[in-house]
């Protein structure tokens, strides 16, 4: 069993001809001794740079040297997240954030040397904020920038604009290789148990959006066109439909994401005056939702209270 924060399917994308490259490229850097402390991995979640982080983290530690996919215990304890000197942080249960008393351990723990591999790594699971407190992002800051010796800090982002300021400027950013369509399709049917035309199909139903495909899974083109019509009859003013579609959105996984999706969806097949007004509302959806995180309010209210205001907007055009 894993112990590692994502699912098991997220470590498949490790066989991946980009994902392989830029491996090889991190291992050359560190051979020559020039590899950075600090990486920040930038793609999608569940894309590439889990397995990247894994794979690096893996090869860094391992005491053989064995390189990519060596099968040593040491890197399949690494790949398992059971390995003493790799630690994944990510949200704790029950928790909202990645907090400062998560960030102060690792301050605390970073001088300790390597249990028994070659060096320690520490993964961000996500080092946008939020999930990453400001404080806890403050009290990484002078770690981040020189980490000792032995530790390396790999931290995983999908945009680096949702990453404060301060942890940017001590990282050096790799961008994680888009997949190619077979490597993703495999990846789509095995992460949702389906054959690879089905995961065709579901691709096709997420317009070509991946992440988006990954995390909707069977039923993903329904759902997002049950909810395309209730966001059309909501954004009408009809008061119920905004009741319905926040209902319909606390049911599924990243519900207040596919709302976006949808939003995104409604403005493709609109005239052009219309395009811009769901772009506007998406737009709108992702701020009230960083602000909501950051200020930890209940998800359902927000949605509900940003999907009448632009309601609202709307009626009075
Ligand atoms: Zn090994």
């Amino acid at each position: 069993m894993s112990q590692l924060p994502w699912p098991e399917s997220f470590l498949a994308s490790a066989g991946w001809r980009g994902v392989r490259r830029m491996l090889a490229r991190c291992l050359q850097l560190q051979a020559a001794g020039s590899l950075p402390g600090t990486l920040m991995l930038v793609g999608p979640a569940g894309l590439g740079r889990e397995a990247l982080a894994i794979e690096l983290a893996a090869t860094l530690v391992c005491r053989r040297q064995g390189g990519p996919g060596c099968d040593c215990s040491s890197c399949q304890r690494v790949r398992r997240g059971v390995h003493p000197d790799v630690e994944a942080i990510d949200v704790l249960p029950e928790k909202t954030e990645i907090s400062i008393e998560q960030a102060h351990q690792v301050v605390d723990n970073v001088v300790q040397r390597p249990y028994e591999g070659m060096r320690r790594v520490w993964i961000l699971s996500s080092c946008h904020t939020p999930p990453l407190n400001a404080e806890a992002a403050s009290a990484l800051l002078k770690t981040l920038e020189e980490p000792p010796w032995h530790a390396s800090f790999l931290l995983l982002a999908s945009n680096p604009a949702r990453v404060l300021p301060t942890i940017v400027s001590r990282a050096v950013q790799l961008r994680v290789p888009h997949p190619g369509r077979e490597e993703l399709l495999s990846l789509l049917a095995l992460a949702h148990g389906c054959s690879v035309e089905r995961a065709a199909e579901m691709l096709t139903g997420a317009e070509g959006d991946a992440e988006l495909a990954l995390r909707g899974g069977e039923g993903l083109s329904s759902t997002l066109t049950g909810l395309e019509e209730l966001i059309s009859a909501a954004l009408g003013a009809d008061g119920l439909a905004i009741l319905r579609t926040v209902a319909t959105a606390r049911q599924l996984p990243s519900g207040t994401d596919l709302v976006g999706a949808a939003l995104l969806r409604l403005a493709a097949k609109a005239d052009r005056e219309a395009a811009e007004r769901f772009l506007n509302a998406a737009a709108a959806l992702v701020i009230a939702e960083d602000r909501r995180a950051l200020l930890h309010l209940d998800a359902e209210s927000v949605l509900v209270g940003t999907l009448a205001r632009i309601a609202v907007g709307w009626g009075g055009r």
